[in-house]
């Protein structure tokens, strides 16, 4: 790994030292049942109150409030279904964004499948969706608005205050879930601050193991549970709890450093990076210069998405075309934003985690015009 330069962080992260720390450790010393009354379960059920604890920290809210899910996928399908389904006597309108993740979208597809309305919003060419566009889509009727803080392929920033505000000036009876999988750890979230009722969060994307994450229900909302059983998770998420992943979390919460210089560190490799791109004409810029630093998605016009991420891969630097949740498929972000089929067929998505330096960022410029001196143009 040592010469390797790793920039698809935004598919996954590296596993950081605590994390691993954490998950030996439940493996070796506490892997008791955490439901058990002895003293291996409540030592395993003490080190799930610590993991609790720090995620609630990040999110300034309270523990209760914090519930463990497998995933990310099933933190979105749990607020989505649960939501929708204990409120579908209210009405039967639901707002999303059309860019969201499929784990978002497929869950719309199926509620729309079983009698609900659900508005899809476009994004601006920019990326994120309009104010304009928020305040026509949630009316009165409405009982489940879902938007993402921050857009895996663009980094774009998403107006979720502004539709906590839109709900309460329109008296709608809607929950408000974020996903925001691809915003923790990277940018301050305020989950009351923010207005939400549900959250998202995933570890791998924070240096933690995959298999892991959590979700944010305020104290004040109910939300039908999608799995049952034992009644684990105060009930709302059944099944043992994954003592090792929760410690996994757990420790790349405790090495997670502070946002703000993070950020910083970010936007100067992003600068550094679209300032290169920018003077030298070599691709177009498809995220907004004000997103999240950590994604950088690009276009190298007239050469194939995968083509040039397996000429960087030969050079032992990974991007990723799109999402890797879209293996293959064109991405729904960058069509949904206008942008030409010849941009999108390009796309490559650069994305930074704390482990990355400007030296990556140089070799990595360097082997785009590699790229473009040595392939062949798909047109
Ligand atoms: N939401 C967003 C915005 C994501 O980027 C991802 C993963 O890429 C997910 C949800 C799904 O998270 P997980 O991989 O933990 O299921």
């Amino acid at each position: 790994m040592k010469n390797t330069v790793y920039l698809d962080n935004s598919s996954t992260t590296m596993p950081c030292k605590s994390a691993i720390d954490g998950i030996n450790n439940a493996l070796n010393e506490n892997w008791g049942n955490p439901s058990s009354l002895h003293i291996l379960g409540m030592n395993a059920e003490n080190c799930i109150s610590d993991a609790r604890e720090k995620i609630a920290e990040k999110l300034s809210c309270r523990q209760d409030e914090i519930y463990f899910t497998s995933c990310g996928t099933e933190g979105n399908n749990t607020a989505i279904f649960g939501a929708a389904y204990q409120r579908k006597k209210l009405g039967k309108r639901i707002v999303t964004t059309s860019i969201e993740h499929p784990s978002v979208l497929e869950a719309m597809k199926r509620l729309e499948s079983e009698g609900f309305d659900v508005v899809y919003i476009k994004p601006q060419p920019n990326g994120s969706v309009s104010q304009e566009d928020l305040i026509s889509a949630i009316n009165g009727e409405t009982v489940l608005v879902s938007i993402m803080l921050v857009n895996n392929e663009t980094g774009a920033f998403q107006p979720v205050k502004l539709a906590a505000e839109i709900i309460k000036k329109n008296n709608a009876p809607a929950l408000l879930h974020c996903d925001a999988v691809q915003a923790f750890g990277k940018t301050d979230i305020k989950v009351y601050d923010l207005g939400v009722d549900m959250l998202t969060v995933s570890a791998h994307k924070i240096h933690g193991p995959k298999g892991i994450g959590a979700l944010f229900v305020k104290k004040s909302v109910t939300v039908r549970p999608l799995i049952v059983g034992g009644g684990q998770e105060r009930g709302f998420r059944s099944g043992t709890e994954s003592v090792p992943l929760i410690m996994g979390f757990s420790g790349a919460l405790s090495e997670l450093p502070d946002i703000k210089p993070s950020f910083e560190k970010m936007q100067a490799l992003k600068n550094a990076l679209t300032e290169k791109i920018e003077k030298s004409g070599i691709a177009e810029i498809n995220s907004p210069y004000d997103g999240l630093p950590y994604i950088v998605n690009i276009s190298l016009l007239g050469y194939r998405s995968e083509t040039v991420l397996h000429f960087l891969e030969s050079k032992d630097i990974y991007v990723s075309s799109g999402s890797a949740c879209a293996k293959g498929k064109g991405s729904h972000v960058l069509n949904e934003m206008g942008l030409s089929r010849e941009r999108t067929d390009s796309a490559i998505r650069v994305s930074f985690s704390r482990f990355n330096s400007m030296e990556d960022v140089d070799k990595l410029f360097e082997a785009i015009i590699d790229a473009r001196n040595s392939l062949r143009r798909s047109n």
